[in-house]
Order: structure tokens, then C-alpha cells, then sequence
């Protein structure tokens, strides 16, 4: 069973290398970030209320979120596993995920790390031009990893991979998919 969480600091290639890998792996790519910016663009009673998060770099908050990711953990296509790219992005969301999974009697196979160094994560959000990458919102987001996020990589220390996260996505994709089969 495939059921893994990728982490890393904004920039760092989790949605392309969720991408790469949900292909490889044939799980369903889930970002919570995409799942947000789909309700924000058809303009849905959720969507409303996460713009002004998404906008400032700000969490949306947990109540809000972990429903969303419920509900989606709880179709078809998520039964036989699934690549969580942007969440959990705090031991509150680590908490949740977990109590979901129990109700369904799983849990976490592997949380991947996407390790990049700082220049280069910048560098990255600059060139992608999405509508939150302006300078102080990428620098919020940082910020919000680095506080909220990264304590996740000592809760999940057990199943924790750390990947180096610079190179070619597919490249990037074959350390992830070697990895995994170490551990299997
Ligand atoms: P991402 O696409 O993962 O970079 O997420 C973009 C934005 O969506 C973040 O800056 C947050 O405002 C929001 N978001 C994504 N995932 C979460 C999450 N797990 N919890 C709270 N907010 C989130």
C-alpha cells in the first residue's frame, strides 16, 4: 500500500514531484493547495473563505482544512493510497490525518522530505509566477514552514525519507521511488 505525505518548505518540488510520482505509483495526487485555488476559482462558500489565507500565506484554518481533506481521503480512489502533497502542515493536521486513517484501519507508509537549500526555493517561487508568489508572501510562507511545518519532521521521525530535492524532476523521482524500496 502506497500511503505517503510529501513535506518541504515552499519551492521545494513537492507538487511536480507529486506529479512524477502519482503517475509511477498510481495513487491519486492530492494537494491541498490545488484542492483550495479549484474552490477559490469557482468562487464556493469554502473557497471565499480561504482566499484571504492563500493570499497572505497564512494557514487556512484547521476546522476548514482537515474537513476538506476528509471528505476527499474518503473517495474511491484514495482507498488503495494515495501522495499528500501540503498536508499535513502542522502536528494539529499530523493528528487529524492519523485519527482519519486509524478510522479506516491504515496508516502513514512514508512522509518524503524534499530537502532544497534556501537560494534555491527562492529562486524557484520567483520564476513560477503563481498569484501568491510575490516577494512577501513567499517570505509569510517561509516563515509559516518553518514555525508550523517543520516540527512535523520530528513528529514523523519513524517513517521520515529525506530526499535531496535538487535536479531534474525525474532525476529527483528515481531518489524518491529508490528510497521507498530500500525501505519496503
Ligand atoms: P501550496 O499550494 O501547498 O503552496 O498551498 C498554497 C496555500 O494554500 C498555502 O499558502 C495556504 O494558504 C493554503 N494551504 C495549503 N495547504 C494547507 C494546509 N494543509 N493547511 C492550511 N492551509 C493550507
Amino acid at each position: 500500500m502506497t500511503r505517503l505525505v510529501l513535506v518541504g518548505p515552499p519551492g521545494a518540488g513537492k507538487g511536480t514531484q507529486a506529479e512524477a510520482l502519482s503517475a509511477k505509483l498510481s495513487v491519486p495526487h492530492i494537494s491541498t493547495g490545488e484542492l483550495f485555488r479549484a474552490h477559490v476559482a469557482q468562487q464556493t462558500p469554502l473557497g471565499k473563505e480561504a482566499k484571504r489565507y492563500l493570499d497572505s500565506g497564512e494557514l487556512v484554518p484547521d476546522t476548514v482544512t482537515n474537513e476538506m481533506v476528509r471528505e476527499r481521503l474518503t473517495e474511491p480512489d484514495a482507498k488503495a493510497g494515495f501522495l499528500l502533497d501540503g498536508f499535513p502542515r502542522n502536528t494539529k493536521q499530523a493528528e487529524v490525518l492519523e485519527s482519519i486513517l486509524a478510522e479506516q484501519g491504515t496508516s502513514l507508509n512514508a512522509v518524503i522530505q524534499l530537502s532544497v537549500p534556501e537560494d534555491v526555493v527562492v529562486q524557484r517561487l520567483m520564476s513560477r509566477g503563481r498569484s501568491d508568489d510575490t516577494e512577501e508572501v513567499i517570505r509569510r510562507r517561509q516563515q509559516v514552514y518553518l514555525s508550523d511545518t517543520a516540527p512535523l519532521l520530528n513528529h514523523y521521525a519513524d517513517v521520515l525519507i529525506t530526499v535531496d530535492g535538487v535536479g531534474e524532476v525525474d532525476e529527483v523521482a528515481s531518489r524518491v521511488l529508490n528510497a521507498l524500496r530500500a525501505r519496503a
